[in-house]
C-alpha cells in the first residue's frame, strides 16, 4: 500500500514536507516533556489498592488457616493464595507456587532451571550445544513482542528466533514446522491474552495447536505468561482456552509452564508472582528453589488474599482499573484515526485489554519517528525493542504504553506522535 505522499508529485510532496516542519518547529517550542515509554499504571491508578496497605497491622490475625505467615514455612505459598493462583492460571492450587513480587524473576528462575539443571529426564539445555558440533539452543519469540522476555533467554546465551504474529496469536503453520524438524528449538514465550504489545488474544485453535503439535525437541517448553488474564477493559471479555486442559488431553502437560502476578492489579513490583505447571515440573521447580529461599513474604501474601480473596473480587476491582484505562485506550484509536486514518501511513491494532498498543508506520520509519518523538520531548519505548536483539528488521514497529500520563498528556504526545510519523513517512516518500 502506498502512504498519501508516495502517491503525490514532487512540488506537492516538498509543500507537503515544509509544512509539516513548520508544524514540527512551533511543537518543539513548547519544550514539551511527555512519556509514553513503559506500561506503568497511572499514580492515580495505583492509589485504587492503597485499602490493601490497611489490612495488616500489629492487631491482625497473621494466619492463614493454620499456617503462620509471621514465621518462616509454607515454602508452596499460602493456600488461600494458591487457590487464587490457580484461578488465574487455570490449574489446581496444587500445581502452583506463591512466591515473591515478580512474575518475571519466575520466568527467569525457571529458564535457568531448565538450562542448567534440564527436566523431566531432559539434559540440561546448556548441555545441547555441546552435544550437537556447538548448535545453539534456540527459543521462539513472537514479535512483536515484550522485550523483556527476550532479553531473559538472550541472558543464558539462547538464539532467539523471530516468528510473527497474527491476529490468532502466533504464525502456527510457521511455529509447527519449526519445531518438528530441530530439536534445538526448545520453546517459545507467550502472553496469550491482551498481548504485548499487539493486545490480542491467542485463538482456541492456536492454543490446542501449540500443545498438540508433535515438537521435536522432547522438552519443548510453552512460557505461558499470562500477565494480562484479568486485564480486561470492556464488559465484553476476549475469551482465553485453558491450556492447562488442552495439553492434559494431549498428553503435553510438562510442556505448559504458567506465569502472572498482581502487579497491575495491586502494586506493580509489590504484588505476588505465581507459576503454574504439570505436578512433575512444579516438584523440580520447588527443589531448585529451595536451594535458595526458605519461604516467600507469605504477609504480603497474606494481605493480598484479604483483599482480593477471590477471582471474583479480582474481576470487580479490575473494573476499577479499567475506568482509569479505557479512556487512554480510547483516546490513542481516537487520535491516531483522526491523525493518520487516510494517509495510509500506518495500521495499529485495537486491544479490549491489557497495557499497550502495537503500532506499524512505513518501512524504515519507526528509528527515525522515535528520534523525531524524542526531540520533541515525546519519549516512546525504543524503536526496536518488540524484537529480538532490538532489531525489527523491517524497522516499522513501536509500541504505545498509554496507561501512566494523564488523557491530556496522552492526547499531546499522541499528537506529536502523529507529526513524527506524517513528516517522516513524507521525507521517506521523497529519499
Ligand atoms: N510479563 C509481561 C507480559 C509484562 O508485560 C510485564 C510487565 O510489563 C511483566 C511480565 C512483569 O511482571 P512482574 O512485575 O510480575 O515481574
Amino acid at each position: 500500500m502506498q502512504t498519501i505522499y508516495q502517491k503525490m508529485e514532487t512540488t506537492e510532496l516538498d509543500a507537503a514536507i515544509e509544512a509539516l516542519k513548520a508544524e514540527v518547529a512551533e511543537v518543539k517550542a513548547k519544550g514539551l516533556a511527555l512519556d509514553m515509554a513503559r506500561g506503568k499504571p497511572s499514580p492515580s491508578q495505583v492509589d485504587i489498592s492503597r485499602p490493601m496497605l490497611d489490612i495488616l497491622n500489629a492487631d491482625a490475625d497473621l494466619h492463614d488457616g493454620n499456617v503462620d505467615c509471621s514465621n518462616y514455612g509454607c515454602f508452596e505459598g499460602i493456600p488461600s493464595a494458591r487457590k487464587l493462583a490457580g484461578e488465574f492460571l487455570g490449574c489446581p492450587a496444587e500445581q502452583t507456587l506463591v512466591l515473591g513480587s515478580s512474575s518475571l524473576l519466575i520466568e527467569h528462575d525457571i529458564a535457568g532451571m531448565f538450562w542448567r539443571c534440564g527436566s523431566c529426564g531432559s539434559e540440561p539445555w546448556e548441555a545441547y550445544e555441546a552435544a550437537h558440533d556447538g548448535k545453539k539452543v534456540k527459543f521462539l519469540c513472537p514479535v512483536p513482542g515484550y522485550d523483556r522476555h527476550f532479553g531473559i533467554t538472550a541472558d543464558l546465551g539462547i538464539e532467539n528466533v523471530p516468528v510473527a504474529m497474527t491476529d490468532n496469536g502466533p504464525d502456527m503453520d510457521e511455529i509447527e514446522r519449526l519445531v518438528a524438524a530441530d530439536d534445538s528449538i526448545k520453546g517459545i514465550w507467550c502472553v496469550p491474552k491482551y498481548s504485548n504489545p499487539t493486545g490480542i488474544t491467542f485463538s482456541e485453535d492456536t492454543v490446542r495447536r501449540l500443545v498438540e503439535m508433535p515438537t521435536a525437541a522432547p522438552d519443548f517448553r510453552i512460557f505461558w505468561d499470562n500477565a494480562y488474564c484479568v486485564h480486561d477493559l470492556y464488559d465484553e471479555t476476549d475469551e482465553l482456552a485453558n491450556i492447562f486442559d488442552l495439553a492434559r488431553a494431549a498428553g503435553t502437560e510438562d510442556r505448559v509452564v504458567a506465569f502472572a502476578s498482581t502487579s497491575k492489579i495491586t502494586f506493580p513490583g509489590a504484588g505476588i508472582g505465581f507459576i503454574g505447571a504439570s505436578p512433575a515440573v512444579i516438584a523440580e521447580f520447588s527443589k531448585r528453589l529451595k536451594a535458595g529461599l526458605i519461604s516467600a513474604d507469605k504477609l504480603n501474601q497474606l494481605r493480598h488474599v484479604r483483599f482480593l480473596p477471590t477471582i471474583e473480587a479480582v474481576k470487580e476491582h479490575m473494573k476499577k482499573h479499567a475506568e482509569f484505562l479505557r479512556p487512554r485506550f480510547e483516546a490513542v484509536e481516537r487520535k491516531l484515526t483522526e491523525g493518520l486514518g487516510d494517509t495510509d501511513c500506518a495500521t495499529w491494532t485495537h486491544p479490549r485489554g491489557g497495557y499497550f498498543v502495537s503500532f506499524d508506520g512505513p518501512e524504515g520509519s519507526a528509528q527515525k519517528v522515535a528520534a523525531l518523538c524524542a526531540d520533541l520531548g515525546v519519549k516512546l519505548t525504543p524503536a526496536g525493542a518488540t524484537w529480538p536483539y532490538g532489531k525489527d528488521p523491517r524497522d516499522t514497529n513501536i509500541r504505545i504504553a498509554p496507561s501512566y500520563p494523564t488523557v491530556e498528556d496522552l492526547e499531546a504526545a499522541l499528537d506529536v506522535l502523529v507529526l513524527a510519523v506524517k513528516l517522516v513517512a513524507a521525507e521517506l516518500a521523497r529519499a
